[in-house]
């Protein structure tokens, strides 16, 4: 990529405005350009780096003549500005791969449909265990660009998306994670989940034989994509299902054992893990290779493990009042994730679900739904599909008009051992402004009762 000249970067949200900043700082003529507004805070930070912008435009001339592009994440390929630039001939590239030319320190990247927030943040907690000087960024926290510009790290741990991993090119990560892989954002995709997949696959792209590639070998589309993407890193597979050594898995007797060569086993019982639910063993093993790679103390592990208190909408505890327990799972924004959030709990269990359909296929849910669901409580707009879905698999499915009446029939609906399940399996901008916004309003609504 070009290493002076102009560089514009689209969208001036927390990724775009680190961008700008390192840009500056690497001595490129920067231009930040927002098709909306900007919020004030960060244009007070490129007033006082002295960085041109505009909002509510993107004004063409300008940004094609540009050297190098770095566009949000939010921004899609089809958008016809970014069709026009992939014309001309400009690069156009993600604040990560952006910025990781500026950094030799070590970058630990997470990406899957499902639980990369909780991976990240917990393999962050355990390094910072471990003493290292380790920075969190990607997806989550702050950009990561903006660290590479002004902080000091030795290592990063990087939740990734596959809207940033479509813009990444030459980027190597020292270790890879894939989590999972189920359907999510097929309207990115020209709706083909081979698309999709090969998107996830970026992240092994450019590994030498000294780094990394853990995945998960239960996971049906991640096995199939093995098939035709390879890597010369070293793999490191986890599994609940089979033994896997090199690798994790689960024992006989329910301990996760990590097995690298040339490093100590690692082995805890999941009883003593803080993060409950099947889909968290995952997670756990995915973080605990990483820590292992890194060469942390069993000892640290385990504190780690055993101490983790996950980020909020998360299968997040509410409260119990009387004798029903309240959990906030906002942040199940597709089907698969609705599908270990109802793994994880017993009969019975009201499920309060909808939003924006993102094309869902409710099927894998039937018999989750058939044995554990008494009743589900519809929120959003799309409430039609749910019906349809499961009108043979529960006895009561029923509309709601807001957040606060969904809470209030669930109580109704609930009886003393029964859980009220918030785990929406669509997105929120129907009612909500985001994920946060709703899960904040089923607190409020839960604290109301
Ligand atoms: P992401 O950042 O990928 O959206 P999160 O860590 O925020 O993932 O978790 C979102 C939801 O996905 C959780 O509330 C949980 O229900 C579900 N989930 C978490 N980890 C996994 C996993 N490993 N496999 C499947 N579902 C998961």
């Amino acid at each position: 990529y070009p290493q002076q000249g102009s560089l514009v970067v689209l969208g001036a949200g927390e990724s775009g405005v680190g961008a700008a900043i390192l840009g500056k700082d690497k001595g490129f003529d920067v231009f930040v350009s927002d098709k909306g507004t900007i919020g004030a805070s960060y244009k007070h930070v490129l007033e006082d780096e002295g960085i041109l912008y505009e909002e509510l435009q993107h004004s063409e001339e300008k940004i094609l003549g540009a050297s190098l592009v770095v566009k949000s994440p939010g921004i899609p390929d089809q958008a016809p500005l970014v069709q026009m630039l992939k014309k001309a001939g400009v690069p156009v590239v993600s604040e990560i791969e952006f910025a990781a030319q500026y950094t030799d320190a070590k970058l630990y990247c997470i990406t899957g449909s499902n639980g990369k927030s909780t991976t990240t943040m917990l393999t962050y907690y355990m390094l910072q265990h471990g003493d290292l000087r380790v920075g969190l960024a990607g997806n989550i926290g702050k950009s990561f660009a903006w660290q590479v510009a002004r902080s000091d790290y030795d290592v990063y741990v990087l939740e990734i998306s596959s809207f940033m991993l479509d813009d990444m090119y030459h980027f190597r990560a020292d270790i890879a994670v894939i989590l999972n892989i189920t359907p999510d954002h097929l309207d990115r995709y020209d709706h083909r989940m081979e698309n999709y997949v090969a998107s996830k696959f970026r992240m092994i792209r450019n590994q030498t034989e000294r780094d990394y590639f853990l995945y998960c070998a239960d996971d049906a589309e991640t096995v199939k994509g093995l098939a035709i993407y390879k890597t010369s890193a070293q793999y490191l597979p986890f599994s609940q299902q089979q033994e896997m050594v090199p690798g994790a898995y689960l024992d006989k007797d329910q301990n996760i054992v990590i097995n690298i060569p040339n490093k100590e086993t690692f082995a805890m019982n999941i009883e003593e893990l803080s993060l409950q639910g099947k889909h968290n063993v995952y997670n756990n093993m995915a973080s605990g290779l990483i820590a292992k790679v890194q060469e942390l103390r069993n000892q640290t592990m385990k504190e780690s493990m055993g101490s983790y208190v996950n980020i909020a909408h998360r299968l997040e505890h509410v409260a119990c009042i009387g004798g029903v327990n309240y959990i906030n799972d906002s942040k199940a924004t597709n089907v698969n994730s609705v599908w270990y959030a109802l793994e994880s709990f017993s009969p019975e269990i009201i499920l309060i679900m909808g939003g924006v359909d993102k094309g869902n296929d409710y099927e894998m849910l039937r018999d989750l739904v058939k044995s554990k669901v008494k009743a589900i409580v519809c929120i959003g707009k799309d409430t039609v599909r749910i019906h349809e879905s499961f009108e043979e698999d529960t006895a009561i499915i029923v509309n709601s008009s807001s957040m606060l009446d969904a809470v209030e029939m669930a109580s109704h609906l609930a009886k003393k051992g029964d859980t009220v399940l918030l785990s929406p399996a669509c997105a929120s901008f129907d009612w909500f402004k985001n994920y946060e916004e709703r899960g904040d309003k089923f607190k409020e609504a839960v604290m109301a009762l």
